[in-house]
């Protein structure tokens, strides 16, 4: 079933004579459970597309429907909401507060939201990642590896049925690299998740179920 989706999505920024198309026209469909490079130059528009996905902005025209629900319906509230529920982030930096533990860390967003923790689901989390003997440890005692992971984990425990990672091996060595698109694909088999990752790195690409080639913000080959 398609999960994700976008129809003649275009994104301009600015205006003329400085118009940027970073978006001109992009139609992808991404099915349930697959994991999903994204592999482009820098500037071709994959953050742009991410952010147009996980509906962090809205685009100039076309659309972006996750199932059947086109996000551009939602109003901003709507969609804080909705992203919340369905979406999970992931950044090349790790965003974890360096004042608390991994547990805290991977629990926060929820605890800010009010929502309830499954201590158990957290915990097959933090095994699954291989940072279960970590979780009483500060971010800075940790690799850059590691806190990666604590990144993904804590992005898994909202139970999203949607992972956005943008360049999340961009501050890693290759050895790293690859084990950490290598748990988000076990991850994402695991609980169940559509992944869709940017990386400019065509051998970690290969690792995914399907590549989607971008340039100058067009679509220009699949596979
Ligand atoms: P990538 O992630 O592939 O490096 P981006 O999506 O970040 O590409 O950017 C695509 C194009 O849009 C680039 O030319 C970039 O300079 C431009 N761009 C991105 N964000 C903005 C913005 N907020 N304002 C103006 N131009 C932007
Ligand atoms: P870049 O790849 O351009 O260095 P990031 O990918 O970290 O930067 O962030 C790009 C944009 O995504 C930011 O401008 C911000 O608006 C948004 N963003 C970053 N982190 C989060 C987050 N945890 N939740 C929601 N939006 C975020």
């Amino acid at each position: 079933m398609c999960i994700l989706k976008t129809k003649n999505l275009k994104k301009y920024y600015g205006t003329a004579p400085n118009l940027v198309k970073a978006l001109d026209g992009v139609d992808i469909e991404i099915y349930e459970g697959e994991f999903v490079a994204i592999v482009g130059t820098s500037g071709s528009g994959k953050s742009t597309l991410l952010h147009m996905l996980g509906g962090l902005d809205y685009p100039t025209s076309g659309y972006v429907a996750v199932r059947d629900k086109e996000l551009s319906d939602f109003n901003e509230n709507e969609l804080t909401i909705f992203r919340r529920r369905n979406i999970g982030f992931v950044f090349q930096n790790y965003n974890l507060l360096p004042i608390i533990n991994v547990y805290e860390n991977v629990v926060l967003p929820l605890e800010l939201d009010g929502s309830h923790i499954d201590t158990d689901f957290v915990e097959d989390i933090l095994k699954t990642l291989g940072i279960g003997d970590k979780r009483y440890n500060k971010p800075n005692q940790l690799s850059g590896g590691q806190q990666q992971r604590v990144a993904i984990a804590r992005a898994l425990a909202a139970k999203p049925s949607i992972i956005l990672a943008d360049e999340p091996t961009g501050n890693l060595d290759s050895k790293t690299s690859s084990e950490v698109v290598g748990l988000l694909k076990t991850t994402g088999r695991k609980f169940n998740q559509t992944i869709v990752m940017i990386t400019h790195n065509e051998a970690l690409a290969q690792l995914c179920d399907r590549i989607i080639h971008i340039e100058d913000g067009r679509i220009i080959e699949r596979r």
